[in-house]
């Protein structure tokens, strides 16, 4: 369904030609997309019914943020690094990311549930 295109050469002309690869390439994606889509629905319905709350946190920035210092920059990501050029703090990015996505839903969830005093 989401198979990669190989590339199409013209042996006659000796150059590639068009194989439809942009255009698979965006159908592919759309498709990653409404599947993400219908998890999420179909998890917040769950949370709904089984009196769970569900929040979404918006991903972005979440790779390129600091966990600690909170200092954005693309140089903080070298391949699967992660090192902040403002404070040095390290870690994988995947759980520099997924430490930054927990606080931000922390966040969200104490100003959309926590009554204020
Ligand atoms: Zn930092």
């Amino acid at each position: 369904m989401t198979a990669k295109i190989k590339p199409l050469k013209d042996e006659n002309v000796g150059r590639f030609v068009n194989n439809g690869r942009a255009r698979q390439k965006e159908f592919n994606r759309r498709v990653k997309d409404a599947a993400w889509g219908k998890f999420s629905s179909v998890l917040g319905h769950k949370c709904l019914k089984n009196g769970i709350r569900f929040i979404q946190v918006p991903p972005e920035h979440t790779t390129t943020t600091c966990f600690k210092c909170g200092h954005k920059s693309e140089d903080n990501v070298l391949k699967d690094v992660f090192t902040c050029v403002n404070c040095l703090h390290q870690a994988h990015i995947d759980l520099n990311a997924a430490q930054n996505t927990s606080k931000l839903g922390e966040k969200m969830f104490h100003e959309l549930f926590v009554v204020k005093v």
